[in-house]
């Protein structure tokens, strides 16, 4: 699929969902692509953000493109939060501290990304906040000064275990579980989807959605 199908494509699930166009954004994930391609098959459809996944390769490429909209969707480590200072919105603060270390550097830069906070998706267990900290970390976080935008998840891979159909009932619910969650905090932004779902996460609401591979077959 090439970017303007991906596009038309979010646009029919929006309508189908009942929801307005252009509700669901779309992130166009850049890892491991070089510039050119970048140009190729995202920007010179239009403007989208560009989320990145590695601290260095955003840091590399956006010191030759500093005028791009950069997304740092990866996990954050205390020696690589330098390297965000290119970055409007960070996706992924799964602990406060990452949310302390980030407005410690932006004094130091003039400007702050905004934040989502990522949830833990209740099956694997490596990231992501649990559910009952979240109203915690929330108010940890907001008290670094920082913006927090809205939620994160990614779905599990169940892998082959399970039925396409319970395996798209499974994920469905979690977005639908994100969504109710972002909404009883009052978060508006809901970043949830990529290339094998987001279909699902546009029907439980996703703001932002962030493809990678679908744009660049
Ligand atoms: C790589 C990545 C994506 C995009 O995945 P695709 O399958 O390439 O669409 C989305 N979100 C995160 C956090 C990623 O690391």
């Amino acid at each position: 699929m090439s970017l303007p199908e991906v596009v038309a494509h979010l646009r029919a699930l929006e309508q189908e969902a009942g929801r307005g166009p252009g509700s669901a954004k779309l992130v166009a994930v850049t890892k491991g692509q070089d510039l050119e391609s970048i140009e190729r098959h995202v920007l010179a459809h239009g403007q989208f953000p560009l989320g990145e996944g590695r601290a260095q390769e955003l840091r590399d490429k956006a010191a030759e493109r500093p005028d791009w909209d950069w997304h740092y969707i990866g996990p954050l480590q205390r020696n690589k939060i330098k390297y965000l200072r290119p970055v409007t919105l960070v996706h992924a603060i799964e602990v406060t501290w990452q949310a302390e270390a980030i407005a410690e550097a932006a004094e130091k830069w003039g400007h702050a990304p905004d934040l989502l906070l990522q949830l833990h998706n209740g099956e694997e267990q490596k990231h992501g906040i649990p559910v009952d900290e979240l109203a915690d970390t929330l108010k940890a976080v907001r008290e670094t000064g920082l913006t927090v935008r809205g939620l994160m998840v990614m779905a599990p891979d169940f892998g082959d275990d399970l039925e396409q159909s319970e395996t798209e009932s499974r994920i469905l619910r979690l977005f639908t579980e994100t969504a109710r969650r972002a909404h009883d905090l009052g978060l508006g932004e809901l970043s949830m989807g990529m290339s094998g779902d987001y279909p699902l996460a546009v029907r439980a609401g996703a703001t932002l959605v962030r493809v990678g591979r679908r744009l660049f077959q």
